[in-house]
């Protein structure tokens, strides 16, 4: 078990009508990577500054180890900060931008030196500490603030969106160097995306919001395997939303039904009495099969190549339109727009929808 860094109780923020943040509780681990995964509005930005210490709270509390922090503003926090428009000082070289959080606080001048060296090379840009910022690119100007956010050896690093400005693949290259550089310092990030590749592919954690409210939070794979509801298996990753009739439960073991078609569901955990369930289904747990093979059989609508993967829309009569994903170099049924097709999946495929949206 780790310690608790960060404790929000009850977080509640309002501007005007609008309730940006509505009652989030969360605990922060010392040393994780944590990641706050919404939409465009729904809140990450606001948390971001309620736990930095520009946002006042309307309702609730933040404690850092124990110490209400709710009140005190952000310089005595000491949190490293890494902001969408919080640029750097265009009119000092990369070396003093480094410095200035040193500077600030005070510190011995080899000690800021060194330090700022340090920095430098933690994000690889010890040959550039004479530039200015303008004679640097986007991905460079972010490592100098990273390094600069860093400086001071804050306890906790706060990121929000830092990469999104970034091309592709400079985007990807940072992010195996973000994850790396937490993994080396210790420091705990508590980084803000609205990418879900970028928040399953660094997190440790990854908390999922909509409308201010927590949706669900967990490691990435158990997100990305067990959402809770539709709109988790929607806004992570793709799925298909499928309704089926409980024909029969014995333990975990259910039968169920679309159409006059009948199959095993393995359901782990608590499964709603109800008799017809909500499931999400990924497009790669579909297999395709010739005509008459599998499960059930449908019409393939649209192939779209990706080059790793097929992307194929079928329509069956009762369960409608689905996306399946299927990988082009073991691909075991060519499909092709018009034609029918078969299609089936394992017991454990399908993931029964428990909650509404919070
Ligand atoms: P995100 O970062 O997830 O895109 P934000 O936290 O920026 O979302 O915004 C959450 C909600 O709060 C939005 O509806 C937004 O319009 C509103 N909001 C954010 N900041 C302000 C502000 N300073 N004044 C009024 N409304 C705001
Ligand atoms: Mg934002």
């Amino acid at each position: 078990m780790s310690d608790t860094i960060l404790t929000i109780a009850d977080a509640t923020k309002r501007y005007g009508s609008v309730l940006a943040l509505d009652h989030v509780t969360l605990d922060v681990e010392e040393g994780e990577f944590l990641t706050l995964l919404g939409p465009s509005g729904s809140g990450k930005t606001t948390l971001l500054s309620a736990i930095a210490g520009f946002a006042p709270l309307s309702e609730g509390r933040i404690e850092l180890r124990g110490r209400d922090i709710t009140h005190e503003p952000p310089e005595h926090r000491d949190f490293g900060m890494v902001f969408q428009g919080y640029a750097l000082f265009p009119t000092m070289t990369v070396r003093d931008n480094i410095a200035f959080p040193l500077k600030v606080r005070k510190r011995p001048a080899a000690e800021v030196k060194q330090r700022v060296e340090y920095c430098l090379g933690l994000v690889q840009m010890e040959d550039f500490a004479d530039r200015m910022p303008t004679q640097l690119s986007g991905g460079q100007q972010q490592r100098i603030a990273l390094a600069r956010a860093l400086s001071f050896e804050p306890q906790v690093l706060l990121l929000d969106e830092p990469l999104s400005a970034l091309d592709k693949k400079l985007r990807a290259d940072l992010q195996w160097e973000l994850k790396s550089l937490h993994d080396s310092l210790g420091v705990t990030f508590i980084y803000v995306t609205h990418d879900q590749d970028e928040a399953l592919s660094m997190s440790d954690r990854v908390v999922i919001l909509k409308d201010g409210r927590i949706q669900q939070e967990g490691e990435p794979d158990t997100l990305y395997n067990s959402p809770r509801n539709r709109f988790v298996a929607d806004f992570l990753g793709k799925s298909n939303f499928l309704q089926l009739s409980v024909k029969a439960r014995e333990g975990d073991a259910l039968t169920c039904a679309i159409g006059g078609t009948d199959f095993a569901v393995k359901a782990p955990g608590d499964v709603p009495s109800v008799d017809i369930l909500q499931v999400a289904l990924r497009p790669e747990r579909i297999r395709l099969a010739e005509p008459g093979a599998e499960m059930l059989d449908g019409t393939v609508r649209q192939v779209s190549y990706l080059g790793e993967r097929c992307l194929v829309m079928i329509e069956h009569e009762e369960a409608g339109t689905l996306m399946i994903s299927q990988p082009t170099w073991k691909a075991g049924v060519t499909p092709r727009a018009g034609l029918p097709i078969s299609f089936g999946w394992d017991a454990d495929a399908p993931v029964i929808l428990t909650g509404e949206a919070a």
